[in-house]
């Protein structure tokens, strides 16, 4: 089996209406995929996390090496594209056009063997996860406070179990976000915040301790990631459980705030941090640590369906016969082409989605769609 060719496609939707993170600014949807096709006809699909024109063009420079090679050499292959731009790349772009072909390659590789991804990594735990709602985040023009708060009222009345909101926007106001969603959502719903890493350590540490007593899941980014140190500030001053991860790609990134337990919740994107085959060794480097790890998504079905299969084949840690670990993020922001480009959309029904399990991802992409959220010139 050999690849014959790797193409990306970058799918784009401007938004009616513009949204923000303490970090980042959306005024449109715009993603990467990564398709690769074999000589003997057969298809894999993969996403990259982050800004897709620079994806793309490292997934064109890594097409070097991938044609003529044989797709189920995913370990070999894996390592052949990380050394060809190791010199200039070990984190970033690097890492997720990489993950990108990576996701790609497993899934040629479970439809070749005609089973799950899932099934290749070690089996199925479970067929089913609960997701959580993302959302909330800063619309311009808005009351951040009536628009959140009626927002996760939304995503518990469809029958999310958790939801997450955006803060990292002033310590007062953020807290003032956060009663009203309490108010709102009732005390059962579980509730994590997100920073995007917009507090320094001070604001970071007055938030936590204030919010705890509101009941918060976990502090998302609390503060800058190349800033460990700070990391561990937060978590000592403070009593909510600080997560982070989707920034740090690869194993070398993620080994410090693993094993010093800068985190409590480890978040590895399989889309950035390299894929299934890294992934699943900082799942191990996660589970040895006694580290929960709850993957973070954001991107479109190819995206979750990777994330799913990953989870499918999660050992639980530690095993016990109602785990309530793992949990899928769910993004539920405005994106037109997110569910349209497979032909079966992955569906949350009343908070809880199935983990497909057909052949590799277990989707099918539908090019018609694909075609019309195209990026034109
Ligand atoms: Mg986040």
């Amino acid at each position: 089996m050999k690849i014959a060719s790797v193409h990306t496609h970058i799918l784009d939707h401007r938004l009616d209406t513009p949204f923000a993170s303490a970090s980042m600014r959306f005024d449109r949807r715009t993603h990467c995929l990564v398709e690769i096709v074999c000589e003997d006809g057969t298809v894999g699909w993969g996403e990259c996390l982050g800004p897709a024109l620079p994806n793309a063009a490292v997934v064109a420079a890594y097409a070097n090496w991938l044609v003529g090679a044989d797709p189920l050499e995913t370990e070999k292959i894996w390592l052949t594209l990380y050394n060809a731009l190791r010199d200039q790349g070990q984190r970033g772009l690097t890492i997720t056009a990489l993950s990108g072909i990576d996701i790609a390659l497993w899934d040629i590789k479970g439809k070749h063997f005609g089973v799950p991804v899932s099934t290749l990594l070690g089996g199925r735990f479970r067929e089913s996860v609960r997701a959580y709602a993302t959302g909330s985040f800063k619309r311009d023009g808005v009351d951040r406070v009536l628009d959140n708060a009626r927002e996760m009222a939304g995503h518990r009345a469809a029958g999310f179990h958790a939801g997450k909101i955006k803060i990292g926007f002033g310590v007062k106001d953020d807290l003032k976000v956060l009663r009203a969603v309490r108010d709102a959502v009732g005390e059962d719903m579980r509730l994590m915040v997100d920073a995007n890493h917009g507090y320094d350590v001070l604001e970071a540490i007055a938030f936590g301790q204030r919010a705890h007593e509101l009941g918060v899941d976990w502090f998302e980014e609390p503060v800058v990631p190349e800033q460990l140190d700070a990391y561990r500030a937060v978590r000592a001053g403070q009593p909510i459980p600080v997560a982070g991860g989707e920034t740090w790609h690869a194993r070398w990134a993620m080994r410090e705030p693993i094993a010093t337990r800068a985190i409590d919740i480890i978040q590895p994107d399989l889309a950035g941090t390299g894929g299934f085959t890294e992934a699943r060794r900082i799942s191990d480097m996660a589970a040895l640590h006694g580290v929960r790890l709850v993957p973070h998504v954001w991107g479109t079905a190819v995206h979750i369906a990777a994330a799913l299969q990953f989870m499918a084949a999660l050992p639980p840690n530690p095993p016990r016969v109602d785990p309530i670990e793992p949990i899928l993020e769910f993004d539920r922001t405005h994106s037109p082409f997110r569910q349209a480009i497979v032909t079966r959309p992955i569906e949350a029904v009343a908070g809880v989605v199935a983990i497909p399990d057909g052949p590799g991802l277990g989707i099918e992409i539908d090019r018609e769609a694909l075609d019309h959220f195209r990026l034109r010139a």
